[in-house]
């Protein structure tokens, strides 16, 4: 592979431009493959597939395609006196030979996102799908080895915490994009240490949301419940805990209860838009989260089906295990506020998290919010819809992660941007040669 890039095979606008192209088109012939697959490992409706899944990747492919050509051209930049009459511009190369990994959750557009964005900016690449996810996984397997040039892709499904460091320890990957855990995510730092190679680390992390007294609590309680409870609540942009005003706990909480009823059924279970938990070890570690705790569930946990049903949990403390890590499941926990530094500093208790919610009428108290709450990104009046629009580029900040993707943002993750002068000759100022005695007033003048 490394030679193969090397030699350039994956540089040109075209051969990009056809690869994205195959990689359309086989997801077109596979629909619903994908859709069985995801059923599978996840029990997502062909409809949650399009809007979580595979409609973003489409679009990805659609927008990449459609602007690959102005954002592979040169830039040209401004150029100082010092360096007249120079031009100056930023060649975007490629980084060469990348390792993208991804986790369970949406284990078809976390992997395919960024791989769009480093064939655009004309890598090879290894990918490695989650085993947890093992139908999908197979697809796309199959997939990338019956579309794809070997040299140019590959795709690896073994056990991440076997394969992956002496894969990097093997090969010089010149950039690795991850997602997943935080913990994760630091080993692949320290392994990516090792040899300086640059890195993506896209992680988790506790999501606040916050219920202002003035907010549209009708369509706060839509907003919220359709996204904590999408996919089982396990997805990383998930409102981990609700801040609510004081004086609209109980009306909120009320509407909250029914909206999770219509859109879930009193018994989700037999709901074919609800999701499953991803494993047994991931059900018994939601289960034992519940402990000491008197929560309002929609519908009973059951095991051997791995379902898990929404459920509130109201009145804990801020020290219970619950506000401790990431909850990645259909578990919300509710607490109130009176004052703004109350709901702040619950929420300073954990690092910064990935995304940040506010609802609210009053725009200016929502912009003052997201000012005061360091997070990767940030909605107002919405949870995690910011994420589907590829002009924002999706990231997140210290322990949630380094660096941001989509769209435009993932062709330059994916890309060294080389800075370039070209000088001509027929300027030569003789201030800029030794010996340099007499050209002090030149020198700050012009450097
Ligand atoms: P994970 O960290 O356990 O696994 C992610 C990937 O890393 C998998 O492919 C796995 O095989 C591999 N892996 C596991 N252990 C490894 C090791 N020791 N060395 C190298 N690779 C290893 O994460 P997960 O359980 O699959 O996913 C859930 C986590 O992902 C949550 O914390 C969630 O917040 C996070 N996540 C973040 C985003 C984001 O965009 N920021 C999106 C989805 C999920």
């Amino acid at each position: 592979m490394r030679q193969w890039v090397d030699a350039g095979n994956a540089r040109s606008l075209s051969f990009r431009l056809t690869q994205l192209r195959l990689l359309k088109q086989a997801l077109l012939e596979r629909e619903q493959e994908i859709n069985k697959a995801l059923y599978e490992d996840l029990r997502k409706s062909p409809e949650e597939v399009w809007a979580t899944e595979l409609g973003l990747v489409h679009h990805e492919i659609d927008t990449t395609i459609r602007n690959l050509k102005n954002w592979m051209r040169p830039k040209a930049r401004k150029t100082n006196l010092l360096n007249w009459p120079s031009q100056s511009q930023i060649r975007p190369e490629p980084k060469g030979l990348v390792l993208i990994i991804s986790p369970w959750n949406y284990p078809l557009q976390l992997l395919l996102k960024p791989a769009i964005g480093a064939m655009a900016a004309g890598n090879a690449m290894v990918l490695k799908a989650s085993e947890h996810a093992p139908a999908t996984a197979a697809l796309l397997s199959e997939l990338v080895s019956t579309t794809f040039d070997q040299n140019y892709m590959r795709l690896l499904v073994d056990n991440g915490a076997t394969v992956i460091p002496s894969l990097m320890r093997e090969l010089n990957f010149d950039h690795v994009f991850f997602t997943g855990s935080t913990t994760v995510g630091q080993s692949i730092y320290q392994l990516a240490a090792e040899k300086l190679t640059p890195v993506t680390l896209e992680l988790g992390g506790k999501s606040p949301c916050v219920i202002e007294a003035d907010a549209n609590l009708t369509v706060a309680a839509r907003r919220i419940a359709s996204i904590k409870f999408s996919n089982c609540g396990q997805m990383c942009v998930a409102p981990d805990y609700l801040l609510i005003h004081e004086s609209i706990q109980d009306r909120f909480l009320d509407l909250l209860k029914q909206t999770i009823q219509q859109f879930y059924s009193e018994n989700p279970a037999r709901v074919q838009h609800y999701g499953k938990i991803i494993h047994a070890g991931h059900f018994d570690r939601l289960t034992n989260l519940l402990r000491g705790t008197a929560p309002w569930t929609c519908g009973q946990h059951d095991r051997t089906h791995l379902f898990f049903a929404p459920t509130l949990i109201e009145n804990i403390d801020v020290d219970h295990p619950l506000m401790q890590s990431e909850i990645f499941g259909p578990i919300l926990p509710v607490f109130t506020y009176r004052k703004k530094d109350d709901a702040l500093s619950i929420i300073r208790r954990n690092p910064d998290p990935l995304a940040f919610y506010v609802f609210t009428e009053n725009n200016q108290l929502g912009f003052d919010w997201v000012d005061a709450v360091p997070a990767g990104g940030a909605c107002i009046n919405q949870a995690a819809w910011h994420l589907t629009n590829p002009n924002l580029p999706f990231g997140g900040r210290g322990a949630s992660g380094i660096g941001a993707y989509q769209g435009e943002a993932t062709f330059l993750t994916f890309s060294h941007l080389k800075s370039v002068m070209r000088t001509p000759t027929w300027f030569d100022p003789m201030f800029k040669y030794p010996p340099f005695k007499g050209k002090l007033k030149w020198l700050k003048r012009f450097v």
